[in-house]
């Protein structure tokens, strides 16, 4: 489940990887991941990779002739490089772009131009797993960027210097729905926030307007903190390609069951249909055991 440390690291390795690197074929299979149809991703052949970077919870691709990618790897995505185009077989591809990176000479002083010889080809590729297909491609001119709804609809980042959270989360809303709308917030989702709950020891359900001064600051410091760790461990534990599956440093979420770290308690879980709150009696509810049906009335 890619949220803002995972899109962050994935930016990150795709960026130091692709940046000068030649487009020499971009197709979307099936066609039904490439929101957009002006400009064609043919436009993309022959224009060089600027930066791979990101935004909330997006990546994005531009090139230096001014086309960008925007790409959302909702639940399921990878943005993956190989070294191998993918084979016939290959059933989970929603966009492939060949490139040929710029050449790197190891060891070799950097002569500030164009590196003679052709580079590496290499395929960057975006993959689903999963049954639902829900990632998503828009293929955009750079200067419309800013006016795209997916990414003018944001909030402010959530890391590394989100806003003071007094003000952004002043809503008669739980924390959780709160944390987890990007609208409110960039970059959270359903992982993160309970580990950021955790970290602050507060409530998923308490309100956003009933947060006071020191709790607010609190878990501001909570999310830079759990955010920027999780990136932290990314950088030493992640290389391209990618991996599927993510090494996820979680202790809260998905961890129901278990003894909680900080203070041993046994941590409770809330299921929804299409999630789970993880948390600590002790340390978040005041002892309490939230029920299942009363809080997914209260985080309508
Ligand atoms: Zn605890």
């Amino acid at each position: 489940m890619p949220e803002l440390p995972e899109v962050e690291i994935t930016a990150r390795l795709l960026d130091g990887a692709l940046a000068g690197a030649r487009i020499e074929s971009a197709r979307a299979p099936g066609i039904n991941a490439l929101k957009t149809f002006d400009p064609p991703l043919l436009a993309l052949q022959g224009q060089r990779i600027a930066t791979v970077r990101r935004r909330g919870k997006h990546l994005i691709v531009q090139t230096a002739e001014g086309l960008a990618l925007l790409i959302h790897l909702m639940s399921a995505g990878r943005l993956q490089l190989y070294d191998k185009p993918a084979g016939p077989r290959d059933r989970t591809s929603r966009l492939l772009v060949g490139v040929r990176a710029q050449r790197h000479d190891a060891g070799a002083p950097s002569t500030g131009g164009s590196s003679a010889g052709p580079g590496k080809e290499l395929e960057l590729r975006l993959r689903e797993f999963g049954s639902k297909q829900a990632a998503w491609v828009k293929l955009l001119r750079a200067g419309e960027l800013d006016r795209d709804d997916s990414l003018a609809s944001l909030g402010p980042e959530a890391w590394p210097d989100p806003p003071p959270l007094a003000q952004l989360l002043d809503a008669p809303r739980p924390l959780h729905a709160l944390l987890r709308d990007q609208r409110v917030i960039a970059g959270i989702g359903r992982s993160w926030v309970d580990e950021i709950l955790w970290q602050a020891r507060l409530s998923p359900y308490k309100r956003g307007a009933d947060l006071d001064e020191g709790e607010a600051e609190r878990l501001r410091d909570a999310v830079i903190e759990t955010l920027g760790g999780a990136i932290a461990h990314y950088e030493h534990a992640i290389r391209l390609p990618i991996p599927d599956k993510l090494p996820m440093p979680l202790r809260v979420h998905r961890h129901q069951g278990e003894s909680c770290p900080r203070c041993a308690a046994t941590l409770q879980a809330v299921h929804f249909e299409d999630y789970v709150i993880a948390y600590c009696p002790a340390c978040q509810t005041e002892g309490r055991v939230l029920k299942d049906r009363r809080l997914s009335r209260l985080l309508r």
